[in-house]
């Protein structure tokens, strides 16, 4: 078992008394347009996804016992807004649910928590690294060179939002909620976000993303969704130890 909230009380009193250490895992996701092939809840399915994994690989460890918090479901995404079904909360709404959620944890004990974010909205990013500072917590931070530097080339070129990269994750996992015909239709749209964000451009439409998407969607596949889930687990196994 690795919900958190599958647990009973006396079972959660028992984890804190136990000799593996607890490491608590917290997915965050957005509700945004992901193109006209993807989910909404992109961003959660990879979250999840990922969190799901390293409990797993780290289910027999002696040392630690991990266990996946619900996941975080709202974010902080106004790039989308032009597009249908785009939700987003503010700042200030996202940043209280992370500092309460984990400071009730904390307050129980529950003092390694790690926050496992995949929407790259900076506003949004910044949000969870203040938050998770203020309430004494780790962020796992993708999109910090040391650890982009191991995920894939559209990755890392910036372009990545429902594009291969994100496409290739949820095809891994989520199948059935990629719109794959739609997907081997649409053109490759470089666009390179950071850069773009930089010029002062705020959102999708105003950065050539007509129809929510820039990468190469029809590149996606579930080998390399696989590929890049196994470093994302990775990456986040390598956070746990050290938190542990
Ligand atoms: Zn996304």
């Amino acid at each position: 078992m690795t919900a958190f909230a599958d647990l009973t009380s006396p079972q959660v009193a028992e984890l804190l008394s136990g000799t593996r250490t607890p490491v608590l895992l917290l997915p965050v996701g957005a509700v945004e347009p992901h193109g006209p092939h993807g989910p909404l809840g992109t961003d959660e399915v990879i979250s999840a996804g990922m969190c799901g994994r390293a409990a797993e690989r780290l289910s027999g460890d002696p040392d630690v016992r991990v266990l996946v918090l619900p996941t975080l479901n709202y974010g902080v995404t106004r790039m989308g807004a032009a597009f249908p079904g785009a939700v987003t909360v503010s700042e200030s709404t996202l940043h209280a649910l992370v500092t309460e959620v984990c400071g009730a944890l904390v307050a129980q004990g529950f003092t390694r928590i790690v926050v496992v974010n995949n929407h790259f909205e900076p506003a949004h990013v910044t949000t969870l690294r203040k938050a998770a500072a203020e309430a004494g917590v780790t962020y796992l931070d993708l999109v910090r060179r040391h650890n982009a530097a191991r995920l894939t080339e559209e990755f890392r070129s910036g372009s990545c939002h429902a594009g291969r990269y994100e496409t290739s994750l949820v095809l891994a996992d989520r199948p059935d909620l990629v719109d794959t015909d739609t997907a081997a239709t649409l053109p490759p749209v470089p666009v390179d976000l950071p850069a773009a964000m930089a010029e002062g451009k705020a959102d999708f439409v105003a950065m050539g993303m007509d129809r929510a998407y820039c990468g190469d969607p029809a590149g996606a596949s579930v080998a390399e969704g696989q590929s890049t889930f196994d470093t994302l687990t990775d990456l986040l196994v390598e956070t746990i130890r050290g938190v542990a």
